[in-house]
């Protein structure tokens, strides 16, 4: 009598572990398709944010009944590292994610014609689109400048300031400006400021584009508190190695970066 009990205790015992088990799954199953997160879509189109809509499907109040949608925007921002680093990491072969440009490309399409050099302190850009290439701010900021030049180009500047830290960006050789610009506007990254062009000293349709490290105009900042230590600030970092945009965006040889 004693080894049945036993027995029948032994098997009522496995059998409500049996119970927990399969209600622990169930559990565990059910909670996991409650936030079934289903991607909508994910825009790569512009490199610098990515726009993700995440919707949750709740399975209890009937089947794709959507109780939640999450729109988030991803900004990344650049990983600026300092020669010494980049040195010490030479050796290690590690594998790292692409990199992720914190500043926008100033056109839709486009394709590198000069690099900055010590008399040039600038990247050239020309475009498949020519003077309908549209020009945009590389960063939100606001516009610091809107003039010609001796020679006639259609000149913008606008003032960024980037963790705390402020840049002039110099758009040069413009068609014609957008409609509505003015010194002290701010504009968005989105926000179109002309179109590409050949006005001025040029042999061709392209954007002439300039990033320094000091804000133009400003008394304060002794680089950039005019015209002329602009050009002299940016063949001192030139020299330096300094790449204005370059240093801080991944430019391909070509590219499409806003949708
Ligand atoms: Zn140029």
């Amino acid at each position: 009598m004693r080894r049945i009990s036993r027995g029948k205790f032994v098997v009522i015992v496995s059998f409500f572990l049996c119970l927990l088990a399969i209600e622990g799954w169930i559990y565990n199953n059910t909670d996991g398709q409650n936030l079934n997160i289903k991607y909508e879509s994910f825009d790569v189109r512009n490199i610098s944010t990515a726009n993700v809509t995440k919707k949750f499907r709740g399975v209890g109040n009937g089947l794709s009944n959507i109780i939640k949608v999450e729109k988030t925007t991803y900004s990344f921002k650049a990983v600026v590292q300092d020669k010494e680093a980049k040195e010490e990491k030479k050796e290690e072969v590690v594998p790292v994610a692409p990199p992720v440009p914190f500043w926008h490309l100033p056109t839709e399409m486009g394709t590198i014609s000069q690099n900055p050099h010590y008399s040039h302190m600038a990247f050239d850009i020309t475009s498949p689109r020519g003077s309908n290439e549209v020009i945009y701010p590389v960063a939100n900021g606001v516009i610091t400048s809107i003039y010609n030049d001796a020679y006639g180009a259609l000149i913008v500047t606008i003032l960024h300031e980037v963790d705390g830290a402020r840049y002039t960006s110099q758009y040069v050789h413009l068609s014609r400006y957008a409609e509505g610009l003015y010194v002290g506007k701010w504009v968005s990254y989105t926000d179109p400021i002309g179109w590409m062009g050949t006005s001025g000293y040029s042999t061709g349709v392209h954007l002439h584009i300039a990033v320094l490290d000091c804000a133009l105009y400003d008394p304060n900042d002794a680089n950039c508190a005019n015209l002329n230590s602009f050009f002299a600030y940016g063949n001192k970092k030139a020299l330096e190695g300094y790449w204005g945009l370059g240093s801080y965006v991944n430019v391909p040889v070509s590219w499409t970066s806003r949708s």
